[in-house]
């Protein structure tokens, strides 16, 4: 593996930068810039940001171009994502179902009439997808899930209840997964996976609050929902193979290392600004020990996701090692925000909108909201399920 750029790399690089830095909205480009503080104005400045990037040529970088994105490597998506985390841009989380898996899964498995017509508004912004996996009961095991679908003539009956909806509040459409048939012996059978416009009657969105007081995802009950029979993506009661491929591009992000390099040199620089015991935090050998370590880890990390980009760049497939970064940078992330609180100490404990607060309550926020990722996605002991029998092969 060669970690320095070539100069094709290079060049690119520089055209990510300067793309970026002439083109960020007004306030960006530092750290600790929050979006609105209004989740539906969030989501408004998160989609008005999308627009800009489809019109700078940038949204879907991994897309094929024959469906209107960059057809984009993956170093240079690598390059993209570190260019974008040092630039301080803001997260597209919010309005990231559509562009990492709808569209993604549209691609490889839907049919040419769902292509035209859904994939163009995902890279725009113009519509939002939101992901219904995830019931009571049926999260980490996704084929004990109970919501039904029945088959009538040519449309679908959709009754149950999907939870942890991340922003479905917000979204105009749902890539939806219910069982169309319960009299199979393997529970993986028997599943449909649809696309369904959230404003058909029948659906009711009930936003839950996180721990953090902000309300992104949402409990969504379905009650005699009728779905057409043409929104099936690949065959009735063949949904698992979709499902798979879905959860093949949410567990890989090929640069998690990114925004978290930009982060730890955040952090140091907090420790340099921050009181302790008489001097500042930056001299206290256990703090210095600390910084040193999750420094070394991101290097680890670092490292780990550019074998895995030669991996895919060989093979054409990330395989298992991306349950690898998953676990490395979600369980990373957490020690990096705990650190961050630690430093600050009792004003650790305020958040945005405390005038005392330190940087504006941005690490205390991140601390809490970091608890999250080591669940969605794949929890860290389904992936090292993953890792144990896949990567080391070890007996189940
Ligand atoms: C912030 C956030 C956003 C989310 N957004 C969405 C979304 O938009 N759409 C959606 O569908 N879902 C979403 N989810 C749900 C997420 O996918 C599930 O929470 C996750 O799959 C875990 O399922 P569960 O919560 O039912 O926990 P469970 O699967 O019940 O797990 C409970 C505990 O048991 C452990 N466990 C389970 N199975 C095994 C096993 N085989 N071996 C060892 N340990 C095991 C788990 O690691 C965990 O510690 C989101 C979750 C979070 C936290």
């Amino acid at each position: 593996m060669e970690f320095r750029d070539s100069p094709e790399q290079q060049r690119f690089r520089m055209e990510v930068r300067s793309w970026l830095q002439k083109n960020l909205p007004p306030g960006w480009g530092a750290p600790g810039k929050r979006g609105p503080e209004i989740p539906a104005e969030r989501f408004g400045f998160a989609k008005e940001w999308q627009r800009v990037l489809y019109q700078g040529g940038w949204a879907g970088l991994a897309w094929p171009v024959e469906h209107g994105g960059r057809g984009a490597g993956i170093l240079d998506q690598m390059i993209w994502s570190e260019e974008y985390a040092r630039a301080w841009a803001p997260d597209q989380m919010s309005i990231s179902v559509g562009i990492t898996l709808t569209g993604p899964v549209l691609i490889g498995c839907g049919k040419p009439w769902q292509q035209k017509r859904f994939l163009a508004p995902i890279l725009s912004g113009d519509e939002v997808w939101c992901q219904g996996f995830s019931e009571p009961n049926a999260g980490s095991d996704l084929a004990a899930l109970r919501t039904r679908g029945e088959v009538r003539g040519d449309e679908i009956i959709v009754t149950g209840q999907k939870i942890w909806t991340s922003f479905a509040l917000y979204s105009d459409w749902c890539i939806l997964v219910v069982r169309t048939d319960s009299e199979v012996e393997r529970k993986h059978d028997g599943l449909t996976f649809l696309l369904v416009d959230m404003k058909t009657p029948g659906i009711d969105v009930r936003p839950l609050v996180e721990m953090t007081g902000e309300s992104w995802f949402n409990e969504v009950f379905f009650d005699k929902v009728r779905v057409p029979v043409d929104n099936v993506v690949g065959e009735i009661g063949g949904g698992w193979s979709v499902i798979i491929d879905t959860l093949s591009h949410e567990r890989v992000s090929a640069s998690p290392h990114a925004r978290l390099k930009a982060e730890i040199a955040w952090l140091q620089d907090l420790a340099r600004r921050v009181p302790r015991r008489g001097g500042m935090a930056c001299d206290d050998p256990v703090i210095r020990q600390r910084i040193a370590r999750v420094t070394i880890e991101l290097t680890a990390l670092g490292v780990s996701a550019y074998r895995n980009a030669s991996q895919i760049e060989r093979t054409g497939s990330p395989g298992p090692g991306g349950s690898t970064l998953k676990l490395g940078w979600s369980e990373l992330d957490q020690r990096v925000k705990e650190l961050a609180v630690e430093i600050l100490g009792p004003r650790g404990l305020l958040l945005h909108d405390d005038p005392d607060a330190i940087d504006n309550g941005h690490w205390s926020h991140e601390l809490l909201w970091s608890r999250a990722a080591t669940i969605y996605a794949g929890t860290s002991e389904v992936q090292r399920n993953i890792i144990a029998e896949r990567v080391l092969g070890l007996p189940r």
